[in-house]
């Protein structure tokens, strides 16, 4: 079946409040032919309102952040987390930090702001900045962790009187006050100007109130001249003790935006009319902080991001049909809600300041409904039926394509076009030391190889359809995935020829598919020694890649999966899990921070590993991929001797999972090839209800780019694992028992 094809590329830049509306809008009413990639520098993304309250210990981490990865997959969105350097407008690409650029028809950016804090000397080296936001949440958790440890006093001084910064002091009293009762603690606010200067006077009565009343000391009017690791000096010179000092001063613009050639604000921040689009770039939309509504100025404030989500989304959708976007006006006031961080609140409005406990009630209820729409999110589009796209998205090139549809051929009919292919190639470049009697560089109806005399070609062949939004990514994936295999043969890669299928697309987004693919793919080979030397690539229903990959090896030198002896250890160079993060990732059920550490082990080459493994003596080794730890376990143990003469011991508590890998499997979320794997249960012996407990359940999952397992005498593996703890020793061989099943759990 042909899917629709995709024509237009919308990109989002940044997690920010305004943007995760777009996503959600775009789940809920998706445009058949547009791809929506959000691309974000971090995977969790917080809820600014409520940043005070997490530090005030009302709200969780998880409580007050949106996983984007998750937000991501449950509206069908491309997520990759990358951090924005610029944009390339001639070429329509987002040029992004230590990787290629990304191909885009519409770009909206919803970046935030960026501190003001680099002015004042020492406050990036000694000072807790609050913004960006983003990265905040955990460097409070670390501050939070060493409290514990610390005794007589604290003295903690918060940088910046605005809502923000005076929410925060009021947090942190009442946190610091109740988690660390051991200390003597002082709290202060230090601001520039006024607090709360760009609020009523009866709100800045108020909260001198609330902070007089909490005994936080403040110091208005003074600005902060230097932090040093336990100190503040003051503009009029004073030198203040402060153990620990937070700055929440003015948003400032991130400043690649004005390096992109686009109108800013004096302030550096994106002008934008009031559709929310560039004045300069119709295919550029801005929202949140970093934008700045040309006619309607407003103050940097979450609550002016959340509001205009809804009109960014409608006119993006208008954008990309080609229609005009409608102007949108933003409300003139707003209801601020500055909580005491103890159960209060002061509620502002036009010249008016209640405070009271119910404005806290209404604050919360605001926060965490807000919240409820995107933090726990289901899948939006999963059930749908592809429908056509609208032709109006279609332009020339992309309305040939749609005549087509039903009618694209297979055979080499279904190959990626010449053009497009060449321009690939080209970008990517030859290969770099290629050791081929013929390889790409003078390309003819086949690659041509000589093996040197004395060595073994290793052959090996992999492919797969992805599981990931990432295309740069899965390509690096998938060639470590692919080399896995001359690496557990004691193998040297030398060369590789590539399968790809791009989804069905208008050529420009083909071309940046295949590209960013390959381009993955050849940061593993050229970093292997491996010269791409050819392929093969051709449209389907989804992105897939795969690779036949060649390797060498001394003569005789091959490690083998059989040769475990009784008396061996097994290392295990990689935790497991990834079967069941991906497919908890594909129902929106994975955190983010869980499919980050997984993806940076499965970029791990293996070459390392597997030459330590050579060196410190492994005589017995395999890459653990589809079947499993145990599938993969068993083979050896067969291929060892005659099949039935070692058992091997698996120690539960020793093997290395990766994080939320058990937690999902006891929630019942696995691989859908773990039903098949379990086939192998009848080789395992294990204590009672062994099979109920979840790290068992993963000795079964099928991992991508898995790690070597390989056996040595118990004397040399103990030493490795020492030296590198990236190895495990998992489990020990011994004789076996010919009544009992060949791996036993412990
Ligand atoms: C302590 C505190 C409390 C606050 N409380 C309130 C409040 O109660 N009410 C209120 O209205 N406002 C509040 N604010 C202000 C509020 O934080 C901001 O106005 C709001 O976060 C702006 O939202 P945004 O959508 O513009 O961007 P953000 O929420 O800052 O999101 C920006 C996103 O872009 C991503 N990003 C940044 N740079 C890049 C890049 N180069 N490439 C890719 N991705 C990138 C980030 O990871 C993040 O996901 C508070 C601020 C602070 C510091």
């Amino acid at each position: 079946m042909i899917h629709a094809p995709v024509l237009k590329h919308l990109v989002l830049v940044g997690g920010g409040h305004a943007h995760v509306h777009v996503l959600k809008s775009f789940g809920m009413r998706p445009m058949p032919g547009v791809r929506l990639t959000l691309v974000s520098r971090e995977g969790e993304t917080p809820y600014s309102g409520m940043i005070p309250g997490f530090v005030a210990g009302t709200y969780s981490f998880e409580e007050c952040h949106i996983d984007l990865a998750r937000l991501g997959a449950a509206t069908g969105a491309r997520f990759i987390q990358a951090e924005a350097t610029g944009i390339d407008r001639v070429q329509r690409q987002l040029l992004l930090r230590n990787r290629p650029p990304l191909a885009y028809d519409l770009l909206s950016i919803d970046v935030g702001s960026t501190p003001g804090a680099a002015a004042i000397p020492g406050a990036s080296e000694h000072a807790l900045i609050v913004k960006p936001i983003s990265t905040f949440g955990d460097r409070w958790l670390e501050f939070h962790r060493t409290l514990a440890g610390r005794t007589g006093s604290l003295a903690a001084t918060v940088v910046g009187g605005g809502a923000g910064g005076t929410e925060l002091a009021l947090a942190l009293r009442a946190r610091l006050g109740r988690d660390a009762p051991h200390l003597a603690i002082a709290v202060r606010l230090v601001t520039q100007g006024e607090v709360l200067a760009r609020h009523p006077p009866a709100a800045r009565a108020a909260a001198r109130r609330m902070l007089a009343r909490r005994g936080i000391d403040l110091i208005e009017g003074v600005g902060v001249t230097a932090i040093e690791a336990e100190a503040i000096t003051l503009v009029d010179g004073r030198r203040l003790t402060s153990d620990t000092t937070l700055v929440v001063t003015d948003a400032t613009a991130p400043r690649w935006l004005a390096a992109t050639g686009l109108a800013c604000d004096d302030g550096g921040f994106l002008a934008v009319d009031a559709t929310l689009q560039s004045p300069d770039d119709p295919a550029i939309f801005a929202a949140g902080d970093c934008a700045a509504v040309r006619a309607h100025p407003r103050p940097k404030a979450g609550v002016f991001a959340v509001r205009q989500g809804p009109p960014l989304a409608e006119n993006l959708r208008r954008a990309l049909l080609g229609q005009p976007p409608h102007p949108f006006t933003p409300q003139s006031s707003y209801l601020a809600l500055i909580g005491s961080g103890d159960g209060e609140a002061i509620a502002v409005r036009g010249g008016l300041a209640l405070t009271g406990r119910w404005a806290w009630r209404l604050k919360d209820w605001i926060d965490r409904r807000w919240m409820a729409m995107y933090r726990d999110p289901a899948p939006m589009t999963m059930s749908r039926e592809p429908s056509p796209p609208d032709p109006a998205l279609a332009d020339a090139e992309a309305k040939r394509l749609l005549q087509d549809i039903g009618m694209r051929c297979g055979g080499c009919g279904a190959k990626v076009g010449a053009s497009a292919l060449q321009r690939v190639l080209a970008r990517l470049g030859p290969s770099p030391g290629a050791d081929v009697a013929l390889g790409l560089e003078a390309p003819d109806d086949a690659a041509l190889i000589e093996v040197p005399a004395g060595q073994t070609l290793v052959q090996s062949v992999d492919f797969f359809r992805s599981f990931l939004d990432d295309p740069l990514l899965f390509g690096e994936i998938a060639a470590i995935h692919a080399l896995g295999d001359v690496w557990a043969m004691g193998g040297r890669p030398h060369s590789a020829l590539a399968l790809a299928v791009v989804p069905l697309a208008a050529e420009h987004l083909v071309e940046d598919d295949l590209f960013q693919m390959l381009a993955g793919a050849r940061r593993v080979l050229d970093a292997a020694g491996a010269a791409l030397i050819g392929g093969h690539s051709g449209e389907g229903a989804e992105m897939a890649l795969g690779f036949s990959v060649n390797g060498l090896v001394e003569r005789g030198r091959a490690l083998r999966k059989g040769g475990l002896r009784p008396g061996d250890a097994l290392l295990l160079s990689k935790p497991l899990g990834t079967g069941a993060i991906f497919a908890a990732a594909m129902r929106a059920r994975a955190r983010a921070r869980w499919i980050e550490a997984a993806l940076a082990l499965m970029r791990r080459p293996s070459g390392d590993a597997a030459q330590a493994l050579v060196a410190a003596g492994a005589h017995a080794c395999t890459d653990v991929t589809g079947f499993g730890l145990a599938g993969h376990l068993a083979e050896m143990i067969r291929a060892s001797g005659r099949g039935d003469e070692v058992a091997v011991d698996l120690a539960l508590d020793d093997l290395p999972l990766l994080d939320g890998a058990a937690e999902l499997v006891g929630a019942g979320i696995v691989s859908s090839l773990q039903a098949e794997n379990l086939r192998a249960r009848h080789l395992i012996d294990g204590p009672e209800r062994w099979h109920d407990d979840p790290r068992a359940a993963l000795l079964f999952d099928p991992q991508t780019a898995g790690g070597l397992l390989a056996a040595l005498p118990a004397d040399q593996a103990a030493a490795l694992a020492k030296r590198d703890a990236s190895f495990r020793i998992v489990g020990h061989v011994h004789a076996r028992d010919p009544a009992r099943p060949p791996i036993r759990l412990v």
